[in-house]
């Protein structure tokens, strides 16, 4: 082993790169363009929501200490004087002895401080023009109040949020048609590997398809970023030059490479990479995904993933992952975690903490379990497929019985900070 390799750990590795990377600047998108997005901005709100006291039932507006006596047994009569739908301004004012019939939605008029739902009165059924009232309210009953849910001049999202669908709402809420996010990180994608073919190709005899450049591809869309997919890398000092050259032509932010970075293509890579730009090559003490490689050429950053499919994998999980979300400036970057019981044996790898592919599933008795997906060779991709979760087996020697209690992160659960 070449001396200058460093030995990490994969929280080290994930500190160091993180480190390095610095978030990309803003641009300003139509408010459903943001879903997904990350924001760029404060967004202080210049208004109150709701903007104006509404009611928030079907039912007559009233004086509270009008019908304070009310009950079913002994109705109190009112008279009413007005009708107000959502929509519509407030205008005559509610006396005493009087009511408005007020639907939801609709402002408050002066004078009234409680609404009384349709379902404790006699809906004016009785006499015309008079309603019966059959429960009293106390004041402020059925009412909301205008800034209850947003106060001007409040900060409701803060920089560095994930725009979910509620977001966007509140955003639209506050008159935001155009909201300022963080620019999507362009990820130069490149699979090496003189074995490799492409989709279409056919396969001859010794190769076989590249996957991992399509399912690295598809992690940074995952993550929000926007993946340059580069055609195969052959294992040649030209191919691998030509290839991230190609990438920075084409604006990339980060480049992720996966394979050539295990033993038998070490020393071609490595000698592009530093040729290139400055690449450290390190030993990540996880299992699978050993190998890795993180460095900057012409001051973009590259991580390199290994080649295995399940490595290529986890390793963009846990190191290029957080880099495409702290990028785009998200403050939340960690996977969730879940305490699992493993309903299967497993093994732990001594030096090296293990993620193994999990379904991390609830009980009938709503605790958390975690089977494992078969085979956790680091070339079985289908293992990667059915599973929802990695379990983590710290650094031990020796079997892991099932029933153990272990942490699980969660893939597919949004990132927590
Ligand atoms: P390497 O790190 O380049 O030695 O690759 C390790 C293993 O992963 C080898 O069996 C490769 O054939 C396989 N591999 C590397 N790159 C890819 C890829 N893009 N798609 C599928 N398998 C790959
Ligand atoms: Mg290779």
């Amino acid at each position: 082993m070449p001396e200058e390799v460093l030995f990490m750990e994969v929280w080290q590795a994930r500190e160091e790169i993180l480190s390095q990377l610095q978030v990309l600047e803003p641009e300003v998108v139509p408010v459903l363009d943001a879903l997904g997005r990350t924001l760029a901005e404060d967004i202080a709100a210049d208004e109150d929501i709701p903007p104006f006291e509404n009611s928030a039932m079907d039912g007559y507006a009233v004086r509270s200490a009008d019908v304070a006596q009310a009950a079913p047994h002994a109705p109190v009569a009112l008279d009413v004087i007005a009708s107000l739908a959502a929509g519509e301004a407030a205008g005559e004012a509610v006396r005493p002895q009087t009511a408005i019939r007020i639907m939801t939605g609709a402002p408050m008029p002066p004078g009234a401080d409680a609404v009384v739902p349709f379902e404790d009165t006699d809906e004016g059924s009785g006499e015309p023009g008079r309603v019966r009232i059959l429960r009293g309210v106390r004041p402020g009953a059925n009412v909301r109040r205008a800034g209850e849910d947003v106060r001007r001049g409040e900060v409701v999202l803060q920089r560095g949020t994930l725009l979910r669908p509620p977001e966007v709402g509140l955003l639209a809420s506050l008159g935001r048609s155009q909201v300022r996010v963080t620019r999507r990180p362009r990820v130069a994608v490149i699979a090496t590997g003189d074995e490799l073919v492409d989709i279409a190709e056919p396969l001859t005899p010794g190769k076989i398809r590249n996957s991992n450049g399509y399912s690295n591809a598809a992690q940074v869309r995952k993550y929000g970023g926007e993946p340059l997919l580069l055609p195969i890398a052959r294992d040649t000092m030209t191919a691998v030059t030509a290839r991230i050259e190609e990438g920075l032509a084409r604006g990339a932010d980060l480049f992720l490479t996966s394979g050539g970075v295990s033993m038998g293509d070490y020393d071609l890579v490595k000698r592009v990479l530093h040729d290139l730009g400055h690449i450290d090559f390190w030993q990540v003490r996880m299992q699978p995904g050993k190998p890795m490689a993180f460095g900057h050429i012409r001051g973009i950053p590259l991580i390199g993933l290994p080649g295995n499919p399940v490595s290529a994998m986890v390793a963009f999980e846990q190191f290029a992952r957080p880099a495409i979300l702290k990028m785009q400036g998200r403050r939340a970057l960690r996977k969730p975690e879940v305490e699992a019981t493993l309903l299967d044996d497993a093994k732990a790898y001594g030096d090296r903490v293990r993620f193994l592919r999990a379904i991390v599933a609830q009980d009938v008795a709503g605790q958390w379990t975690a089977r494992l997906t078969g085979p956790q060779g680091s070339g079985i991709l289908s293992s990667m497929v059915r599973a929802n979760g990695l379990a983590i087996i710290p650094k031990q020697e020796g079997k892991v019985p099932a029933g153990t209690r272990v942490w699980v992160q969660m893939l597919d659960w949004p990132e927590v900070e």
